[in-house]
C-alpha cells in the first residue's frame, strides 16, 4: 500500500514544545523523543509503540515500516523517474502545469542567466530521455 494515501499523522500538527507523550486517534499515547537540532532548538519524533523507531509520521497508530506502507515513488518505472524529474525542473522556473509539452518557461526575473541556462539544459537532457523513452516503447525499438 501507498503511504501517501492513508491517513496520517504528523509530528509538526503538535503544539511547540510538547514533552513526554501524545494521545492518538483509538486513545493510544505515543511517546515522543526530542533531538537536538544543529544550529539549536530541538524536534520532536513520535517513537512508534509497536517497533520503538523514531517518525515524524504515524499512520495513525503505527509508522510506516511496521504497516508495510511504501511511497508512491517506489512504484515508479524508469520512465517515470525521468518526467518527474523533468517536470520538477520546469517547477522551479515557475511552470505549474502543462507537463514536458509547452516550451520550456522563460527566465524568472531575479535568477541569473548562467543559472537559467544551466538548469535549462539539465532539463532539457530528462526532457530528451523521455521522448526518446516513450517513443521506443511505442515502436517497439530502443533509440
Ligand atoms: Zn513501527
Amino acid at each position: 500500500m501507498i503511504c501517501e494515501a492513508q491517513p496520517q499523522f504528523h509530528v509538526r500538527s503538535l503544539p511547540a514544545g510538547v514533552e513526554g507523550f501524545v494521545r492518538v486517534q483509538g486513545g493510544v499515547h505515543v511517546a515522543i523523543e526530542r533531538t537536538t537540532c544543529n544550529l539549536g532548538g530541538s524536534r520532536a519524533w513520535f517513537l512508534c509503540p509497536t517497533c520503538n523507531r523514531r517518525c515524524a509520521i504515524l499512520y495513525p497508530v503505527k509508522c510506516r515500516i511496521c504497516l508495510g506502507l511504501n511511497y508512491a515513488s517506489e512504484h515508479e518505472g524508469k520512465l517515470d523517474r525521468l518526467l518527474r524529474k523533468a517536470i520538477m525542473h520546469r517547477a522551479m522556473h515557475g511552470q505549474s502545469k502543462g507537463g514536458i509539452a509547452p516550451a520550456f518557461p522563460s527566465k524568472p526575473k531575479l535568477m541569473r542567466w548562467h543559472t537559467y541556462f544551466k538548469a535549462r539544459k539539465q532539463a532539457e537532457v530528462f526532457e530528451r530521455k523521455v521522448i526518446e523513452g516513450f517513443r521506443s516503447q511505442i515502436t517497439g525499438r530502443s533509440a
